[in-house]
């Protein structure tokens, strides 16, 4: 979940959401992280989200991020997801199962309108099942850097904190870092961090 630069959290999540971080916020020991059983994962997306050659870069972008900080390939991108049927049964806001790890506008927004992204992860036991990144469709977004774009919410930060938690982490203190649940103004990686400790414990066996 991250919310736009004001100051407002929201934590009306999902149940499942809130199980899982209930789960990953219990302890940092490693035996109580949530994590894939195998990495790369694959992961589609609906055609919007790759609708202009600069939405795709952004996904690339923000998957490319991750890939770099755990040095090894994490995401396996399968392409367009049919967008005509749902990724998941029962409703947005009270899904059920997951059927395929897919990124997409999410309408209705079972969210609050602060809310521009939501990751919704089911586990068994400590292994996680399947994920979905929902993208609020009323916010507003922009590409690339968003040079003068304050106005707008980065796609590609947006992408890249729901992403941290599709891989199993959970939110961090620091503003610096993608996993803080507030979005950072701009569109640049440049100089946002990561808990490696934590990336590590999820990517390595
Ligand atoms: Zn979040």
């Amino acid at each position: 979940m991250i919310s736009q630069g004001r100051p407002v959290v929201s934590f009306s999540l999902p149940l499942l959401l809130s199980l899982f971080f209930a789960l990953l916020t219990s302890g940092c020991a490693k035996n109580n992280t949530t994590r894939w059983a195998s990495l790369p994962v694959a992961v589609y997306s609906d055609s919007s989200i790759v609708g202009t050659s600069a939405s795709q870069a952004d996904l690339q972008d923000a998957m490319n991020f991750w890939e770099q900080k755990a040095g090894r390939k994490l995401f396996e991108y399968k392409g367009v997801w049919n967008s005509k049927s749902l990724p998941y049964t029962g409703t947005a806001s009270n899904p059920g199962t997951i059927l395929e790890n897919v990124i997409f506008f999410q309408n209705p927004w079972p969210s609050t309108s602060n809310i521009i992204g939501q990751t919704v992860v089911t586990s068994l036991d400590t292994e996680i099942q399947h994920a979905m990144i929902m993208i609020n469709p009323y916010a507003e977004f922009c590409n690339g850097d968003c040079i003068g774009q304050d106005y707008a919410n980065s796609a590609r930060k947006n992408l890249a904190h729901e992403l941290g938690h599709f891989l199993g982490l959970k939110h961090h203190t620091d503003a610096n870092n993608v996993m803080y649940p507030i979005l950072q103004s701009g569109g640049s990686m440049n100089g946002v961090g990561i808990d490696e400790t934590a990336l590590s414990e999820l990517i390595n066996p």
